[in-house]
């Protein structure tokens, strides 16, 4: 066999790095770790690094850097210690990387990402706020580079397996008709809606069935990321916003389906578990043991459907007006849910305000075309400064 595959995890420490590192570690044969980024759990980092020995690791500051150097050096490591987005984007572009895991969170994540991208490496894209801000820019980076992108977010993997091989060619010419994206509706799917705005964030981050960081827990309760997966599935598969339906899914059994033509409908099943996508996108075009149990149909029993209500979720109409408007609209909308949702895990807002801020945003702030990085970023902080306002004018 030949050498293992060198694997960069940009956001190690968090919910999909980890599971990423799980799958690695199953499969030392074919896969090895080059490198690793954190940010504020560094003690968890120095463990990982440990536990896989990368040639680089990836920190935010000078100071916290050279105490893990330090730290590295005492436990044997050569492990070299870079810092800041400067040796984010050297680790996600470095020609011995073979492929990147794009798992930073938010907004952070985009020019690393779009580094990996320019250098033509293979893309596990779980970071989908970097392709809803830059969609356009992002997929002809891709088309430039020759760049596999293969989506990591369950839905669009399980559309990705549901989709012909030639899907590139447009979704009339393969004979698909829409994408189904479902959605679990989240914890708070049946709260009665006057109590939305006392819910915490604890109860906000309890979801149901998935075990996520906080910012997209927050997002999966708002539905807010069935909007970003919305704009997501737009880009990567070359749809409009019409032909991209959402269904509510309690179970999360049933990641996605593609409908076609003839009337076939094709799904993609498994427990909630990320490494079964995140093992998918490693491995294609072949497949790999995950370490996720097999699906027990008998203990799933039943499966639910039913159609979002957008009076209990306004976040997933906010989304699609930005997917229509398309230009700086999904970036704005991006950024200024950021900035909400952080606002909400510091209990600074009620939950029902997250989607008022992001709706002020968007209403305050023209619609305008994003050539080039400078003005994704442009759009991206003129919302966080609106969405401060906000914040400020109510004495948060
Ligand atoms: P976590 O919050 O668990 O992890 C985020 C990672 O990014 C951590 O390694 C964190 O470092 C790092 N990070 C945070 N802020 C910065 C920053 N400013 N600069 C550099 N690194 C930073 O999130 P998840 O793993 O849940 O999600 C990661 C991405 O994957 C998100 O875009 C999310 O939408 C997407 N995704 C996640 C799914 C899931 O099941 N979790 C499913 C589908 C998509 P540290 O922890 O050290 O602070
Ligand atoms: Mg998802």
């Amino acid at each position: 066999m030949s050498r293992p595959q060198q694997i960069t995890v940009l956001g190690a420490t968090g919910s999909i790095g980890l599971s990423t590192l799980d799958v690695i570690a199953r499969h030392p044969e074919r896969y090895q770790v080059f490198a690793l980024s954190g940010y504020s759990r560094l003690a968890e980092l120095l463990a990982l690094c440990v536990r896989h020995s990368p040639q680089f690791v990836v920190v935010p500051e000078v100071e916290p850097a050279r105490r893990l150097q330090d730290d590295l050096r005492a436990a044997g490591l050569s492990t070299r210690v870079l810092v800041g987005e400067e040796g984010l984007c050297r680790i996600a572009s470095d020609p011995a990387v073979d492929a990147v895991m794009a798992a930073i969170v938010g907004a952070a994540g985009l020019r690393p990402t779009l580094a990996a991208v320019e250098a033509g490496k293979k893309i596990l894209l779980a970071n989908k706020e970097a392709l809803v801000m830059s969609g356009a820019l992002f997929m002809q980076a891709v088309r430039k580079s020759g760049s596999v992108l293969l989506p990591i977010d369950s839905e669009h993997n399980a559309i990705f397996q549901c989709m012909p091989g030639n899907f590139a060619q447009g979704l009339e010419a393969v004979g698909v008709r829409r994408i189904l994206l479902t959605a679990s509706g989240g914890p708070f799917r049946q709260t009665p809606m006057a109590e939305l705005a006392h819910v915490s964030p604890a109860q906000a981050c309890a979801h149901p069935n998935w075990s996520m960081g906080r910012k997209i827990s927050v997002d999966s309760a708002s539905m807010m990321n069935k909007g970003l997966e919305l704009i997501e599935a737009c880009w990567l598969f070359d749809a409009r916003p019409s032909q991209v339906e959402v269904v509510i899914h309690p179970q999360s059994v049933i990641h996605s389906l593609v409908d076609y033509v003839d009337g076939s409908v094709l799904a993609q099943l498994g427990n909630p578990d990320m490494r079964t996508p995140i093992a998918n996108a490693l491995a294609w075009p072949e497949r790999i043991d995950s370490g996720v149990a097999p699906l027990d149909l008998f203990a799933v029993a039943r499966l639910d459907f039913e159609a979002p209500d957008e009076d209990r979720f306004p976040c997933l109409r906010l989304a699609r007006q930005a997917a229509e408007a398309g230009n700086s609209a999904p970036a704005m909308l991006n950024a200024a849910n950021e900035v909400a949702v952080a606002a909400f895990l510091d209990e600074r807002v009620r939950y029902p305000e997250i989607a008022s801020i992001i709706e002020e945003v968007l209403n305050l702030e023209p619609v305008v075309p994003v050539d080039d990085l400078d003005a994704v970023f442009t759009a991206d902080a003129k919302a966080r400064l609106l969405a401060e306002q906000w914040l400020s004018r109510h004495g948060r």
